[in-house]
């Protein structure tokens, strides 16, 4: 009886120690799940998952710190784009060449979509504008501003190629507003507004465009919503640029009597208009309509610099309409009264045209960023293509 009793207590004592067992290892696989323990840290990035600019090295894994701390850097305000520099000097392993071209892309017409008669060439769907956004960024291209373009301030991530988006002639899908509760904004459905988007997903492409303007147009150029004034506003404010493209679209090839006045009314008069909607918008670059040049050689320095009804004007870069990427700023190769673009794909492909550029525009020919706008990197074979009165304080490196 005794000893019944006594394996009795005992086979409690053990089924007591289990039970306790089995609820403390219970608890502790549920912990996490239980949100009782911080989160573990997250595994290395891996090549898979990140994306780097074309030639960039993996950074070495970091080893993730269990209590993150936060990075000072993202709570200050934004956003200078010096900010954002990822500058590299172990040249030889990614290449840079800033002496290298630039391509400026040149767009008309954007729609939704093609009909029958749709012009061929130079328009473009927004859908084709958005997945072309996408091609240029995994191609390692960068945007930046015609204004650092002309001054060769090239602020885009190590290893990436800067490149230049142009819009001529003010069209609406370009850039319009639209009005929502009250209150105007860029259309989504503009090339504006995707390329914002874009941006808000890949802040490292660069929200630049410049757009080229006729005056004359009136409320016809970005015709939606708004007063012009407020057009040119929310353009401006959101980072875009505005040039000159004549006032009446001047075909400069056609000679007219007084031609020297007709070429200053056309570039004079259209500042003149811009100043009457807003004060401080000064033109400083001017896109050729049709590309074309005056045929008497001394009247082009008037496309450069005159003055029309006391207004003065000067463009310090003259685009062309084609049909190659064009010279850094910085190389002897550069013309600014000739600029050559290369058009967009329009709605059939033809040669020289952006689609036909693109598996031609490899890191060897093009201008591969060192990712420092205050140096001008370049492998020494090609230092004599740089002219060293350009660089401006730029500091010119050799490897
Ligand atoms: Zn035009």
């Amino acid at each position: 009886m005794q000893k019944r009793k006594l394996n009795k207590k005992r086979f409690f004592t053990v089924l007591l120690v289990l039970i306790i067992t089995v609820l403390i290892v219970g608890l502790a696989l549920n912990r996490d799940r239980l949100g009782l323990v911080k989160e573990s840290p997250s595994p290395a990035p891996t090549d898979s998952n990140i994306s780097e600019p074309p030639g960039q090295t993996n950074e070495p894994a970091q080893t993730a710190s269990p209590e993150p701390v936060e990075d000072p850097e993202e709570t200050k305000a934004p956003k200078d784009p010096r900010d954002n520099l990822v500058i590299r000097t172990d040249y030889e392993a990614f290449g840079p060449n800033e002496s290298g071209e630039i391509p400026i892309v040149m767009f008309h017409s954007l729609i939704e979509a093609y009909e029958e008669n749709t012009e061929k060439e130079y328009t473009t769907t927004f859908a084709e504008f958005e997945a072309l956004l996408q091609t240029l960024y995994d191609s390692g291209f960068r945007l930046i501003s015609m204004s650092d373009y002309i001054e060769c301030n090239i602020s885009v991530p190590a290893g990436t190629m800067p490149m230049v988006f142009t819009f001529d002639d003010g069209t609406a899908g370009q850039f319009n507003l639209i009005e929502e509760n009250g209150e105007l904004k860029v259309n989504p459905k503009s090339a504006a507004g995707i390329l914002m988007a874009f941006n808000e997903k890949h802040p490292d492409f660069g929200q630049h465009a410049m757009f080229y303007v006729n005056m004359d147009k009136g409320d016809k150029t970005f015709e939606g919503a708004g007063t012009l004034k407020e057009r040119f506003e929310i353009l401006l404010a959101q980072g875009f640029e505005l040039g000159n493209h004549t006032w009446g679209h001047v075909k400069y090839s056609e000679p007219v009597n007084n031609f020297s006045d007709k070429i200053q009314e056309s570039l004079g008069k259209n500042q003149e208009k811009a100043y009457e909607i807003l004060p401080d918008l000064e033109f400083y670059s001017l896109a050729l309509p049709y590309g074309h040049v005056p045929v008497n050689d001394d009247l082009k320095v008037f496309l450069e610099k005159g003055s029309y009804n006391g207004v003065e004007y000067e463009n310090k870069s003259i685009m062309a309409v084609g049909a190659n990427p064009a010279p850094a700023s910085i190389s002897k190769n550069y013309n600014n009264g000739y600029v050559a673009r290369i058009r967009a794909q329009g709605r059939v492909a033809v040669e020289c045209d952006l689609t036909w550029w693109l598996p031609k525009m490899t890191q060897t020919r093009m201008f591969v960023s060192d990712g420092d706008p205050d140096t001008i990197v370049v492998p020494s074979d090609k230092a004599g293509n740089i002219l060293e009165e350009r660089l401006n304080g730029k500091t010119l490196v050799t490897y």
